[in-house]
């Protein structure tokens, strides 16, 4: 099923999202919290704004370098131990909220990413386990300063801005992440390609290391890695990241 977390009527509320009827069907409170219980209520998708899925509480954990191609096309190789940051949870909006480009840098790029929600304490957990702890996967752009990133050595900064994490547009709590396409736009051009196969490290593999190191908890987001075909966002510039299977997210680009 699509969750949603969107604005209704001035207020936030978690609704499963039934395509055909393009109707949300109201859940009682945050599904990563209070289960997946729904009432009598149909909201049509007309009427709603959304938000991004999941506000973490703690932490959205990073892969870099997870696609061959695209390590490759930095000048880099597959890194021999993953390549793990963190990004703020201020740095997230939702579908259709602006990526606002800083003023400290002059060259902001797209990276198209599978995100994984995940949905119980994980600590220590092996990569054949990991299903037990994911609450589904959404759609993410890992937005990055690529002037800062190479000058600080260290990405707080370029990964951190403010709307620097793009999300949504829902979560999708049957997804095989083995193998389907992922991809991104700028103005409707195709941008970047790949397919979820490509990923040098599984989900699996992903949360075995992250939770080796972090407590995992409910609600905290994995960013799987971007495929090759990065490139620059102007302002002015709408750009669009989808998954095959869960769904499209697209961002105006404004100046600060
Ligand atoms: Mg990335």
């Amino acid at each position: 099923m699509k969750i949603a977390r969107f604005e209704y009527q001035d207020q936030l509320a978690y609704g499963i999202f039934d395509e055909d009827a393009d109707v949300y069907v109201r859940l009682a409170g945050d599904p990563l919290y209070a289960g997946i219980e729904t009432i009598d209520e149909r909201i049509p998708a007309a009427d709603v704004r959304l938000l991004a899925p999941v506000i973490p509480r703690s932490k959205v954990v990073a892969f870099g370098r997870n696609y061959s191609e695209h390590a490759r096309e930095m000048g880099n190789e597959v890194a021999t131990e993953p390549l793990m940051f963190l990004k703020p949870n201020t740095s997230i909006i939702g579908p259709g909220h602006p990526i606002r480009l800083p003023r400290q840098s002059q060259h902001v790029e797209h990276e198209v990413e599978l995100a994984v929600v995940i949905g119980s304490v994980a600590r220590h957990v092996p990569a054949a386990d990991a299903h037990q702890v994911i609450f589904g996967y959404t759609v993410a752009n890992d937005v990055t300063a690529r002037d800062l990133q190479k000058s600080d050595g260290q990405w707080s900064r370029a990964k951190g801005f403010d709307s620097f994490c793009p999300l949504g547009p829902y979560i999708e709590t049957e997804f095989d992440p083995a193998s389907g396409g992922i991809g991104a736009k700028v103005n409707g051009e195709v941008r970047q390609v790949g397919d979820l196969n490509q990923m040098e490290r599984t989900v699996g593999q992903l949360i075995e290391y992250a939770s080796s190191v972090f407590t995992l908890l409910p609600g905290d987001i994995l960013l799987t890695g971007t495929p090759a075909g990065v490139g620059p966002l102007t302002d002015g510039d709408e750009v669009t990241c989808a998954v095959e299977g869960i769904g499209t997210l697209s961002n105006p680009v404004t100046g600060d």
